[in-house]
């Protein structure tokens, strides 16, 4: 999964381009919710929330370091409870 850093604006354009919902607005900045975050695998080559985020203040979450395959896995899952 990724996350938001601190130097988010809150300028709230992250937000409808995550295939995933996963993202939604924090007491503070922005939050990635790393359960619901695939890295946009199975949906596009790159991050649609890096791609446009115009302070490029999201990263890799180290604490939720993930496998193409283990992204792809929770894509799945998040396929069936839909
Ligand atoms: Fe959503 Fe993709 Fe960003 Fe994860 S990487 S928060 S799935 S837009
Ligand atoms: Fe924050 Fe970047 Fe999302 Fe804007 S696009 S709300 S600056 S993380």
């Amino acid at each position: 999964a990724l996350k938001i850093l601190d130097t988010c604006i809150n300028c709230d354009v992250c937000e409808p381009a995550c295939p995933n919902q996963a993202i939604t607005q924090g007491a503070e900045i922005y939050i990635i919710h790393a359960d619901l975050c695939t890295e946009c695998v199975g949906h596009y080559d790159e991050p649609q929330c890096v791609v446009v985020c115009p302070v490029e203040c999201i990263e890799n979450d180290p604490a939720h370091v993930e496998s193409h395959d283990q992204l792809l896995a929770k894509l799945a899952g998040l396929q069936e409870k839909a």
